[in-house]
């Protein structure tokens, strides 16, 4: 029997053995290595990044679960079947398929997984109503979405997990069709890992791939910067040279506008999720009336939010980043972005409109913790996208945009709406006149991920199973949509755990 792998020559002498290896340390990664130290097996985690996260800790951190404490302190009687259900009536109107059964594995994890969660001491809020689920199962992280993997690293660590961080997957081993071993590269230089048990892919998406995003979806998403730049499917690609195959490729979350991060963290974003930190913010949640709690809230996201659609249609401008008009924006503002230069847009509202969108309904972004962000919100915590100006021209200055461009283009657009009688009063007319931005249109994420058993063993196109490779998260998404909020995380650990305590059962001694 002789090894062979997707790239590099045979494995060397100097092979370090471990029961389980598990590529990729996001919330995946960590759960599946988690469970299998808890296995009593030797597991090492393999990030090419600096610090465990990937997309994880780029989310919103917003995770739907059942038969929580959280559900039952609020009185809610919850179970995975009616769980199952609902996320069956969020896929149903969808044109991609499902697969109901690795639905119904992520709806009866659910409780066990939300458990293991607050066990390692990651605190959420919650939960939160979102139809079409009957009840509120929606639990929002806390202090954000980089709590996932502080505890969980702190976790594994503490479990005898070896975490090599900059150290990459390159190659997948394999020994006739079996998986045995990584190639790795990285700060330690070329290594080989062989496993006695099973290999876990949780490398994240491909949104930063342009390769399988034109390979699997469009030429606008392969176009679309993602949001995650190191989201670039390794993983996924591993999988395919192993002989596994993609489903849903062509399912992507965006292009969709969002507003560009500040280029630094505030103080209180880059906190760690200290116990400390999340008791008082928990405390302020359940005690404090929303105006006190507000800007605290919206100080601790790390994520990037995205301005709703109702800001176009109740007259808003989209200019691109030289002050020009970008058309189509009231029918689809993230196609319309997309195709401006550099996918940059900057949203410009009059009077008028900033007053509406400073109170419900009307919101500029839903925000996680603090439900629904206005306008003021932006005025306090992103003084870096949001301007003001007594006049248009002050206003283009202030973004430093062409005056007598960005007063054109918004002269092109009043006489666009006043050309239809249902738009002809949503002119921008009064002064003073405000702008957001730049937003960018981002993939979000993609959802092709490799098809798998429930067992979450990668699966050749013919259903027969690659022996000793296993999948999770995004790398293992099956062919399930996800639909809702919250399903992605829920997912993420769910299967990790699951790929996890299989792949450790593969060791024997
Ligand atoms: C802006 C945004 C908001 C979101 N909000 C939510 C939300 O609120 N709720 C929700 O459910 N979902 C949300 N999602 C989706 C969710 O974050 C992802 O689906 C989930 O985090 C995927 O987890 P993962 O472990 O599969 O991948 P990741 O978290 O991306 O982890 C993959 C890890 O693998 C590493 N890696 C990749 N290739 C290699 C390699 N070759 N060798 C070694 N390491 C490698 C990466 O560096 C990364 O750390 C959001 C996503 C984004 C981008």
């Amino acid at each position: 029997m002789g090894n062979t792998e997707g790239h590099a020559g045979p494995p060397d002498a100097q092979a370090q053995t471990v029961d389980v290896i598990v590529i990729g340390g996001g919330a995946a990664g960590l759960a599946a290595a988690s469970m299998a130290a808890t296995c009593g097996r030797s597991v090492v985690l393999l990030e090419k990044d600096r610090e465990p996260g990937g997309s994880t800790s780029w989310s919103v951190g917003s995770v739907s679960a059942t038969a929580t404490p959280h559900q039952f302190r609020a009185g809610i009687l919850d179970n995975p079947q009616d769980h199952w259900e609902d996320i069956q009536k969020f896929s149903a109107p969808h044109p991609h398929p499902d697969n109901p059964e690795l639905g119904r594995i992520l709806a009866e994890g659910s409780p066990d997984m939300f458990a293991w969660l607050l066990s390692a001491g990651i605190d959420f809020v919650g939960p939160m109503p979102e139809p079409p689920h009957r009840r509120p199962r929606m639990h929002n992280v806390l202090p954000n979405s980089r709590a996932f993997a502080y505890r969980l690293g702190k976790l594994c660590r503490k479990q005898g997990v070896r975490i090599l961080t900059d150290t990459r997957a390159d190659a997948l081993i394999l020994d006739q069709d079996r998986a045995t071993g990584v190639r790795t590269s990285g700060v330690a230089g070329v290594q080989t890992w062989l496993a006695r048990g099973g290999i876990v892919l949780a490398g994240g998406d491909y949104s930063a791939s342009k390769e399988l995003k034109t390979r699997f979806a469009s030429p606008e998403a392969a176009m679309a910067d993602p949001v995650n730049p190191l989201a670039t499917g390794e993983g996924i690609r591993l999988g395919l040279e192993a002989g596994g195959e993609v489903l849903n490729g062509d399912y992507v979350r965006g292009p969709f506008l969002r507003f560009v991060p500040p280029a630094r963290a505030g103080l209180l974003a880059r906190l760690p999720a200290w116990r400390i930190v999340t008791r008082l913010m928990r405390w302020g949640y359940e005690n404090l009336a929303p105006a006190l709690l507000r800007p605290v809230m919206m100080k601790f996201l790390t994520t990037t939010l995205a301005p709703d659609a109702g800001l176009f249609r109740e007259g808003s401008a989209l200019v691109d980043r030289d002050g020009g008009l970008i058309e189509g924006a009231r029918v689809n503002p993230h196609l319309a972005a997309a195709r401006a230069p550099g996918g940059l847009g900057y949203i410009v509202m009059d009077q008028r409109i900033a007053t509406q969108f400073r109170q419900w309904p009307h919101f500029i972004s839903t925000a996680p913790g603090v439900a629904y962000a206005y306008l003021d919100d932006y005025r306090r915590t992103r003084g870096d996208i949001y301007f003001t100006a007594p006049t248009l021209e002050e206003l283009a200055r202030r973004l430093g945009m062409d005056p007598g461009r960005f007063v054109a283009s918004v002269a092109t657009h009043n006489a666009q709406l006043a050309s239809d009688p249902r738009t002809a009063s949503l002119q921008l007319t009064r002064a003073p006149f405000f702008s957001l931005g730049p937003a960018k249109a981002y993939v979000v994420f993609t959802n092709g991920g490799l098809r798998v058993s429930t067992r979450l063993e990668v699966l050749r196109p013919d259903g027969s199973i690659i022996p000793g490779l296993y999948a999770a998260g995004s790398n293992g998404q099956g062919g399930q949509l996800l639909e809702g909020h919250g399903h992605h995380l829920g997912w993420a650990f769910v299967s990790g755990r699951v790929a996890g305590r299989n792949a450790a059962m593969q060791s024997t001694r």
